[in-house]
């Protein structure tokens, strides 16, 4: 199919994407296009306005700023992928990107694209929530800040409003005692995720678990960050038992779709095992690193 006729503006300022934004009633802003031109050929969206912010350099960076990582929302996944920083200080992001997709589209696709499209089964989303980011968001009159655990509205959803533009995300470095692990099942290389399961944790001085954060994606509405679930861990030693008490309460907590892919019982069974890996992995990397 093809799009519906649109009219198409390349932005080369923020503010004037802002200005476009707020004077028009249905205008899109296009990032990377990896998400919007597959729906616009599908007639899911019909704006009458593109607004291309493709040109925004200034929305195109990673830097370091004391404990944080922060990331310019139009820095393409290719770059955070290869980004040197991010391998560092965010080792369970670059492992989590090496699933995203194709050459082509993490060339083109960007971080702020991918969070404000919301997709459930989509890596950054996930990665937000267990990194506990913080999501800035402009509009021609205000900046807000917005906790990943805020952004997220339902499937392919977000409480953007229709005249703001993220433009930069700001992550805690993962300290160098912290264990970490990213694991995801999908049909093929760079198809979406059936289920996907990070996890980071630390041992604490009386060798319990400390800190625990696990993030799901694939298996619901949006990505999750569990907390019951780290819960039920936290400030316990490990045992088997626990971890499969943890893996049992899954059932009834999350609540994934039946699809062409896969079944709702499938991508349960799925999370739990991934979760399993996931969590002995973290585990054990936290363990020696004591
Ligand atoms: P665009 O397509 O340009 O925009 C997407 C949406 O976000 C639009 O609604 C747009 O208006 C809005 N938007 C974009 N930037 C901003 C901004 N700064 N502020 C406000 N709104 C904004 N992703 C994964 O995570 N994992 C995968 O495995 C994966 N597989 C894929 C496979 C295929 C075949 C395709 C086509 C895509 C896949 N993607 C996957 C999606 C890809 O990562 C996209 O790049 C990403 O979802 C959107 O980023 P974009 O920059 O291309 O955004």
């Amino acid at each position: 199919m093809k799009p519906v006729p649109f009219n198409y503006l390349c932005a080369y300022s923020l503010e004037e994407a802002l200005q476009h934004l707020r004077h028009s009633d249905d205008a899109k802003v296009i990032a990377g296009g990896q998400s919007l031109m597959p729906m616009l050929n599908f007639r899911v969206v019909q704006p009458s306005l593109l607004i291309d912010i493709g040109k925004l350099v200034e929305l195109d960076f990673i830097k370091e700023e004391g404990d944080q990582i922060v990331i310019g929302s139009l820095t393409r996944h290719s770059t955070v992928a290869s980004s040197e920083l991010v391998k560092k200080d965010l080792p369970v992001m670059h492992e989590a990107l090496k699933h995203v997709a194709h050459l082509a589209i993490r060339n083109r696709g960007t971080i702020g694209g991918s969070l404000s499209h919301a997709d459930p089964a989509a890596e950054y989303p996930m990665l937000s929530l267990l990194l506990d980011a913080k999501i800035y968001c402009e509009s021609l009159d205000q900046k807000r800040i917005i906790p990943a655990d805020k952004f997220f509205a339902g499937s392919l959803s977000t409480v953007l409003a229709e005249d703001e533009i993220l433009t930069q995300i700001l992550f805690s470095k993962i300290k160098s005692h912290t264990g970490w692990a990213f694991e995801e099942f999908a049909q093929r290389d760079g198809d979406f995720a059936l289920a996907a399961v990070g996890v980071l944790v630390d041992k604490d001085v009386n060798g319990q678990i400390d800190n625990l954060k696990i993030g799901m994606m694939g298996v619901g509405e949006t990505a999750l960050r569990l907390n019951s679930v780290e819960a039920i861990l936290n400030g316990h030693g490990y045992s088997e038992a626990l971890l499969e008490e943890a893996i049992r309460s899954l059932d009834g907590l999350i609540v994934p779709n039946t699809d062409l892919h896969a079944s709702s019982e499938y991508r349960l069974h799925l999370a739990g095992q991934l979760l399993k890996r996931t969590f002995k992995a973290a585990w054990d990397m936290a363990s020696t690193k004591k």
